[in-house]
């Protein structure tokens, strides 16, 4: 009889913290562990047991400081070494499942295209819309897939034909006078109705507050991951991940997020965040409409009344071309007036930094950052702001900036085009005084 040849069992090694490289993020590592194998120390830093830890490797692929390593003995490694030159033998199991999960037609091979969700308003869409479109023609082209947008609504057809203009390959429609208002019930069940039998691999949605509701309500439905608020979308091409990029632990560090295991994968970005793409006019494409099958009476949320609540004298900073945005150097509301008298006189709108908001300076609705408005504005001249990360993250993307600030080594000046290493109560004035002489339009 045959002796079949006894395979060797590849080494899975333990996981076991890098010296000096823990971040101390609040012991993600620990939550992680299926094996209870990490306790915590005093100073937040994982003691991982190698007795208890089963290899399981998401301590190390969920540490964002890549602080936790997989370690083999000398003995483990020769075994690699000699599997290596057999060209790899054994294939540990977890590694396995994946493949057949991404090749069978219920994995995630299964799911292909860049869908956008087209949020509109009484007929009206939403800016996001056409902004993701932009982006998604990108990740879409990285991919070798379609482009497609979704609408949802009632009489909304026209915006298929918009959505084409703005560089939709196909456009999914679904339109039905229950869908007049946004409903979470009646939006969720058309969105993962229409997503479960086409199976985009990406589905994108604008974080407004549309957006922010049922871009979790269809995560949660399809058990699927969804990141929130992503500065940043980009392809890795080869393993054909979607990589996630936004702010995380209040803004300290960028993380980047993959959706591994689970399709689509979903993130939502704020308005002005992204570039729109450029408009063709006329260009054409594939519509496909699909029914609304749901009844009103199963729709648990009337729609009684609209109420706009726009307050006079609001301002939607994130549209507004120039921002004139004061922070905690300002020093008072007084000396804030004199930023509302310059950014009137150029056709400006004032902001303001966090610390602004909190003296009670200036609106809340006027924030810029991470838990304020992202804005993409014209000209962005920053008064008396430091530039923390959670400021930057909602202006660095405007197209001008100039920054004043006493300090010159103030991080606000790293993503300045035009820095002014001065007094803000001796510039301003002097900038008035200039504005007034020559009457120029900073934009101009
Ligand atoms: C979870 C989280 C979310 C946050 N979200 C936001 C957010 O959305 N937006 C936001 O802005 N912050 C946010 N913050 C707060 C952020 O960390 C900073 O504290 C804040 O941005 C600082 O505001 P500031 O630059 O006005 O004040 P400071 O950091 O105090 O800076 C004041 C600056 O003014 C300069 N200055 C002083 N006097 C003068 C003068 N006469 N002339 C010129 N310059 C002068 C100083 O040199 C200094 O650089 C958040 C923080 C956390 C933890």
């Amino acid at each position: 009889m045959d002796q079949q040849p006894k395979k060797i069992k590849k080494p899975r090694g333990k996981a076991r913290l890098l010296e000096g490289k823990c971040i101390a993020c609040g012991a993600r590592c620990q939550a992680s562990c299926p094996s209870d194998a990490i306790e915590m120390n005093a100073k937040e830093e994982p003691i991982i047991s190698a007795e208890k830890c089963i290899s399981c490797q998401k301590c190390v692929k969920i540490c964002p400081g890549s602080a936790i390593e997989m370690y083999f003995t000398p003995e483990e490694l020769k075994i690699l070494e000699e599997l290596a030159a057999q060209g790899g033998a054994a294939v540990p199991a977890e590694e396995e499942e994946k493949k057949q999960e991404k090749t069978t037609d219920s994995g995630i091979a299964a799911w292909k295209g860049v869908w956008v969700f087209v949020e509109q308003f009484e007929g009206h869409a939403h800016e996001v819309s056409w902004e993701l479109l932009g982006k998604g023609r990108i990740l879409a082209n990285d991919l070798g897939v379609e482009l497609a947008a979704f609408v949802l609504g009632d009489n909304v057809r026209h915006l298929a034909d918009e959505a084409f203009c703005w560089g939709a390959d196909k456009v999914y429609l679904m339109d039905s006078p229950l869908l007049k208002h946004y409903r979470t019930t009646s939006y969720l069940k058309g969105c993962v109705d229409i997503i479960n039998k086409y199976k985009p691999e990406i589905v994108l949605m604008g974080a407004t507050g549309l957006g922010r509701d049922l871009a979790g309500a269809v995560a949660t439905d399809l058990k699927t991951g969804l990141t929130a608020d992503c500065t940043s979308l980009t392809i890795d091409t080869k393993m054909r991940l979607l990589e996630q990029t936004r702010p995380a632990f209040g803004g300290n560090i960028m993380a980047t997020i993959l959706t591994e295991t689970h399709r689509p994968q979903m993130a939502s970005v704020r308005p002005h965040v992204m570039p729109k793409p450029e408009y063709k006019a006329g260009a054409k494409g594939q519509l496909i409409e699909e029914p609304f099958t749901m009844k009103e009476e199963d729709i648990p949320t009337k729609v009684i009344e609209i109420i706009h609540t726009a307050s006079e004298g609001s301002v939607n900073i994130a549209g507004a071309k120039i921002l004139v945005s004061g922070g905690r150097g300002m020093l008072s509301l007084d000396n804030f007036k004199m930023l509302e008298r310059f950014a009137e006189m150029i056709g400006g709108v004032v902001a303001g930094s966090r610390c602004a908001v909190d003296e009670g300076w200036v609106k809340h609705d006027r924030q810029v950052g991470q838990t304020g408005k992202t804005v993409h504005s014209k000209l962005y001249i920053a008064c008396g702001i430091s530039g923390a990360i959670q400021h930057l993250v909602g202006m660095q993307d405007s197209d001008f900036i100039i920054a004043i600030n006493k300090d010159k080594t103030a991080p606000i000046f790293d993503v300045a085009h035009l820095g002014i290493v001065g007094d803000v109560m001796e510039v301003i004035p002097s900038l008035i005084e200039k504005f007034k002489q020559t009457n120029a339009h900073p934009t101009e």
